[in-house]
């Protein structure tokens, strides 16, 4: 492959993230069943669907943090491993460990040890970088502050500024919007939205339907099968709201 010169653009268009035939089953019972999907670069992806649906499944999936039954996943036509630092993770708010004690500079910081190369301490660099990205969420105030005394919404700014310190060009977000006060729902879409612009792709799990079509340009209608990607419009239609809330969705064994 040719290489690119700096600021030119990949004319090729290799999808951010393509799945193909993936399913994941924890136990028994699959949590997600022969997906097909292909992310568009540089747009807001709401992935949407009832509890246990399996999109925290497909979050994790697409970084491997769980383990594949079948299929495979791609990013920019590579297979994660290689990719990592194009992409980063926003998880689930209840899934962290509040009580582990650090503070909110430290937890941005950490986000980058993995890129820092054979450098792998943290320096006056890394650290003005979480800074620079600590206050980019309004919490320049913060730094010093244990994370379990901060508010769940500033908690949630302190994970995207984390990733925004990680420079990627696909953020993967578990529901940062879920519970969060109105400062930091807003600073986190403002935040999402120049991303966006830049060409970034921001693939966000979002717990309400209401503000779907408003905040997103794409959507992922999820419940173990995949009922429908695509444009807002084309996809988020009432017919594929029952079948992604309303029917129960059988897993075809066939
Ligand atoms: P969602 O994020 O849409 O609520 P999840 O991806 O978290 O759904 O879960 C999908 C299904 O997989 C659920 O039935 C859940 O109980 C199950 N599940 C999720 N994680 C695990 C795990 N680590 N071990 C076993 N089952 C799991
Ligand atoms: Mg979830």
């Amino acid at each position: 492959m040719m290489e690119l010169k700096s600021g030119q653009k990949d004319l090729t268009k290799t999808s951010p993230i393509e799945i193909k035939n993936l399913s994941v089953t924890y136990r028994t019972e699959p949590a997600l069943w022969n997906i097909d999907l292909n992310f568009p670069e540089g747009k807001m992806i709401a992935i949407v669907g009832p509890n246990g649906a399996g999109k925290s499944t497909l979050i994790k999936a697409i970084m491997g943090l769980v383990p594949i039954t079948a299929g495979k996943v791609s990013v920019y036509g590579k297979p994660y491993s290689s990719q990592r630092r194009k992409v980063a993770y926003v998880p689930q708010r209840g899934s962290v460990d509040w009580d582990f004690p650090t503070d909110a500079l430290d937890v941005v910081e950490m986000g980058l040890y993995g890129r820092l190369g054979w450098l792998r301490r943290p320096n006056s660099q890394t650290r003005d970088k979480a800074r620079e990205c600590l206050a980019k969420v309004g919490l320049e105030e913060y730094t010093d502050r244990q994370i379990g005394q901060l508010s769940g919404g500033q908690q949630q700014r302190v994970f995207v500024a984390r990733a925004l310190a990680q420079d990627p060009q696909i953020y993967l977000m578990d529901e940062p919007l879920n519970g969060v006060d109105a400062i930091t729902e807003e600073t986190i879409l403002s935040i999402l939205e120049d991303l966006r612009k830049e060409g970034n792709t921001i693939v966000m799990v979002h717990h309400d339907l209401q503000t779907v079509d408003k905040y997103f340009d794409w959507v992922v209608m999820l419940n173990r099968n995949l009922v429908g990607s695509g444009p807002i419009k084309e996809v988020f239609t009432k017919d594929n709201l029952d079948k992604t809330y309303r029917e129960k969705q059988r897993v075809s064994l066939g």
